[in-house]
């Protein structure tokens, strides 16, 4: 079979023309360019039963990034695996946010639940010169977010244990989450990827606000003086989390939209002591 009839054969059975792409350019491991360039090319049996059998996992609802394992975020490649949460373009926001408010100078900033290290990493590779902390509580996200730093050769810190608790007190200029946030009740938990997903990475408690208010209670001790805590949360908790941070002390509150123009990120500064 060429390529251009095994894609064919992807959009007949009903998966999307980018799926379709990433998963056979995954199988003959070259880039998509490459299957334009060569529409012609023959697969070989491996290669055809191997799409095969990709094909038909993606058409049963999983992720193409756990299928191919990676999943590209702020241009970079992330390894991912069903232990973490597959980064999204709506997290670039949080990375933007970070990069726009902190100064370019040396700086201390801690990733907290950095799963695959995304938001880590990509700060790292803008900011060489900041010292990053990426945080996990789980054993498989650490492992995994260590794996992503050596393939990328970048330098970051990667700590296990909950929160805020690996870092000394009045030691971060910035803390930076995309914690779990998603009512368990959410009837978006039971379509698409998230299905896939680590609940443990998506879900809290509190209508979803668990997690952020355990963090926003944290930080304060772990900022330096005006150190600035910027989370990710729902669409719908905007409100919410600018009153939590708000009622806290912390100063400067303020919520910035995600590519499609929800409340998406939700921004303070520590409040005074
Ligand atoms: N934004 C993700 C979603 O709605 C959830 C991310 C998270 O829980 N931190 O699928």
């Amino acid at each position: 079979m060429t390529v251009k009839a095994a894609l064919q054969q992807a959009l007949g059975a009903g998966l999307d023309r980018l799926d379709a792409e990433l998963l056979l350019a995954f199988c003959l491991v070259k880039s998509r360019t490459w299957l334009f360039t060569w529409p012609e090319h023959q697969l070989d049996a491996d290669q055809y039963h191997h799409f095969q059998r990709l094909m038909k996992r993606r058409s049963a609802g999983e992720p193409v990034a756990y299928l191919t394992g990676t999943r590209e975020f702020w241009s970079l490649p992330i390894r991912v695996n069903a232990s973490t949460l597959i980064p999204r373009p709506d997290t670039e926001t949080l990375v933007e946010a970070v990069l726009a408010r902190m100064p370019a100078k040396a700086a201390a900033v801690a990733d907290l639940g950095t799963g695959s290290g995304a938001i880590a990493l990509a700060l790292a590779h803008e900011r060489p010169q900041w010292r990053v902390t990426a945080i996990d509580r789980e054993p498989e996200a650490i492992a995994l977010a260590r794996s992503n730093a050596e393939a990328l050769g970048l330098t970051i810190r990667i700590e296990q244990g909950d929160w805020c608790e690996p870092l000394a007190d009045n030691s971060q200029d910035a803390i930076v989450s995309n914690p779990p946030y998603i009512d368990a009740a959410d009837p978006h938990l039971s379509e698409g990827d998230v299905r896939f997903e680590p609940r443990s990475a998506l879900v809290a408690a509190e209508q979803g606000m668990e997690a952020i208010r355990r963090i926003a209670e944290q930080a304060p001790a772990v900022l330096r003086k005006s150190g600035w805590l910027f989370v990710e949360h729902g669409w719908r908790q905007g409100e919410a989390v600018r009153l939590l941070l708000s009622n806290s002390g912390y100063s400067d509150v303020e919520t910035l939209s995600d590519l499609a123009g929800n409340d998406r990120i939700t921004l303070g500064r520590r409040p005074a002591q």
